[in-house]
């Protein structure tokens, strides 16, 4: 206990926003060290035991380019743990690179998780970060980091909605007083625009493309409502007819039409979670409106998209694909303080 104290003065404590897109390390005191993609790159040995190639942005560009013995694999996909071993590897790189820029003493851990895991998935993650030297590991409720990291005083006796769009899950939070009053976590996000977008240029123009390029159409000239200047993007792909590489122009128009299914659902989920709000903290909502958060909020006009659908005002946070790493940091301050003072009682 003495001792835990001591440690607690000197090590340089972090946090981890362990997303089924994007891992983002912060070390309090000096921001954010590590942004990169959660994936692992495995070979399968012959022993049948597996080899980590690479991980984080080495292994993304290697997604959907691997011989057949490589795999890279996106270890929280669907917001479900796919693969523990992979997963206890990726945490532990990340961990231990963070490591090695600093001889830290074993620091204390706070981990945002995809609000959807199990508690068995939640023992994993907590246990990976133990078996990486961690002194303490705390997971986080990601509705209320991404709330704080957005900006929100989720503190207050107020309503507050927040929607986090990531890869694998959008999850919907409403807090008030410091905890979730109301949520609601569905497997809809970048990840199924981008298979929507996959799907759709197969049965509109016969083409196949991967889904580093499904993702690349989506960021260039995504949107969720018409655009004053509609945009196009040339992509490459493989004919499916005559097995041909071809090129072809795709539009915003056609990317609206293929992601409008996914958009569909965050919406009723958005719908299912307001109807269910507490008289009192809707009254807040209308008044203060909803905040997104996460990478998938980035689709052109999806604010206005939301806010026509559910008629109340809709904000993108600023950063938003930063927005839970900045509220997991802001919590690792608070627990600080929170230790303060009960050291000085
Ligand atoms: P997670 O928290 O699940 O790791 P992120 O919040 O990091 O997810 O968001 C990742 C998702 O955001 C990916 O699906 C990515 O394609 C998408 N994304 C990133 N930038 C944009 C953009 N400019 N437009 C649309 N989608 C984007
Ligand atoms: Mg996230």
């Amino acid at each position: 206990m003495l001792l835990n104290k001591f440690f607690g003065l000197f090590s340089n404590d972090l946090s981890i926003d362990l997303g089924t897109a994007n891992t983002i390390v912060l070390v309090k005191g000096e921001g954010i060290v590590i942004n990169e993609p959660s994936v692992v790159a495995v070979q399968k040995m012959k022993t049948g035991k597996n080899k980590i190639l690479a991980v984080g942005k080495e292994a993304k560009e290697m997604l959907g380019k691997t011989p057949e013995s490589i795999q890279a694999i996106r270890p929280l996909k669907e917001g479900v743990i796919a693969d523990f071993e992979i997963t206890e590897k990726m945490i532990q790189y990340f961990i231990q690179k963070t490591h090695n820029r600093k001889s830290f003493i074993r620091p204390r851990i706070l981990i945002c998780v995809p609000y959807g895991l199990t508690q068995v998935e939640r023992k994993a993650v907590k246990e990976s970060a133990y078996n990486a030297g961690a002194r303490d590991v705390i997971l986080v409720e990601e509705p209320k980091a991404a709330a704080i990291g957005a900006g929100l005083p989720i503190q207050d006796p107020k309503g507050n909605l927040v929607i986090d769009i990531g890869g694998g899950t959008t999850e919907i939070g409403v807090i008030s007083l410091g905890g979730l009053v109301r949520s609601k976590s569905i497997r809809i996000g970048g990840d199924k625009f981008d298979q929507a977008i996959i799907d759709y240029i197969k049965q509109k123009f016969n083409l196949i493309i991967g889904e580093r390029t499904a993702e690349e159409i989506k960021i260039e000239i995504g949107s969720a409502i018409p655009l004053d200047e509609e945009l196009t993007i040339s992509i490459k792909g493989r004919d499916q007819i005559t097995g041909l590489l071809q090129r072809l122009e795709i539009s915003s128009q056609d990317v609206r039409e293929a992601i409008a299914e996914p958009l569909r659902e965050i919406g009723n989920a958005l719908k299912e979670v307001l109807e269910v709000v507490p008289p009192d903290l809707a009254s807040d909502i209308v008044e203060n409106g909803i905040v997104l958060t996460g990478g998938g909020s980035l689709i052109r006009g999806l604010d206005n998209y939301l806010s026509q659908l559910v008629q109340l005002p809709v904000f993108i946070c600023e950063e938003p694909l930063l927005a839970v790493a900045k509220g997991t940091g802001k919590m690792l301050e608070e627990i600080d303080l929170l230790n303060q003072i009960s050291q000085n009682e």
